[in-house]
């Protein structure tokens, strides 16, 4: 099976760690652990930290889910690291795959009616991985401040997990029809129409596109893809909203259970 070796492509990046959630194209597929996780006490080699195995907590998935980065694996809990994937785990987009594979299959059934709570439960997976990976960096970054001496396993995770969310958040823009690249402006799909256009009806809820430059906070919803998507009331002529205007709108989906 081929390999790619660090250091990883922000694209490269972004589809394994979506792949080790269980969202990417080529999902599912068992995840990359850390082996300091804790399942047995074998797994725990010399060097491995002291607490290594209390301190390996379920966020967003298995225990010890390796998160990707430009420099290749890193365990948010400890201080293991590896620097190759198999390149299946990281295919890009499912044209990237031939005709007949699931992926495009997975991709046309994207486009049909049928896929559409298969996409809404994509969306749930994606939230709630987002919200225990929000839980770690949070959890951490008070640690941290509260130590006195710097401890690596903890400090880690500040370091690591703004990767993840990054990654997870571009791929719920990517279902929402908004194409997020590291360092450029979000690109909208035929779905949304851009509010120097043409505007909502009176009095409707839509979905409303923010775009902000430059996002460095991890816990922003708009972090990794400096636009984020809030539900808003279009009235009198105007998007009723606090602070930034949307660039964007398009009518809320609503689901038919
Ligand atoms: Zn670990």
């Amino acid at each position: 099976m081929s390999r790619i070796t660090a250091p990883f492509s922000p694209e490269q990046v972004d589809a394994l760690n979506q792949f080790q959630l269980g969202v990417s194209w080529c999902s599912p597929g068992h995840p990359v652990l850390c082996p300091h996780w804790g399942g047995s006490e074998d797994a725990l080699d010399d060097d491995a930290p002291a607490g290594a195995r209390i301190t390996h907590g379920e966020q967003g998935g298995p225990l010890g889910v390796l998160v990707a980065t430009a420099s290749g694996w890193q365990c948010p809990h400890c201080d293991h690291s590896q620097n190759w994937a198999y390149g299946f785990m990281a295919q890009l987009a499912p044209q990237a795959f031939a005709d007949d594979s699931t992926a495009s299959f997975a991709a046309l059934a994207l486009r049909t009616q049928g896929q559409i709570t298969d996409r809404q439960a994509l969306l749930e997976r994606i939230d709630g991985a987002i919200g225990a990976y929000k839980e770690l960096f949070v959890s951490r970054f008070v640690r941290e401040n509260q130590s006195d001496q710097e401890s690596e396993p903890i400090s880690r995770a500040t370091t690591v997990v703004p990767f993840m969310l990054a990654s997870l958040r571009r791929r719920r823009m990517e279902l929402m029809g908004v194409r997020c690249a590291a360092g450029q402006a979000p690109v909208t799909d035929e779905s949304w129409t851009r509010l120097s256009d043409a505007k909502p009806g009176d009095s409707t809820s839509v979905e409303a596109l923010y775009h902000d430059e430059n996002i460095t906070n991890p816990l922003h919803d708009g972090f990794g893809c400096n636009a984020w998507i809030e539900i808003r009331r279009f009235y009198l002529g105007r998007i009723l909203t606090i602070g930034a205007m949307p660039t964007h709108w398009r009518e809320l989906v609503r689901l038919v259970l």
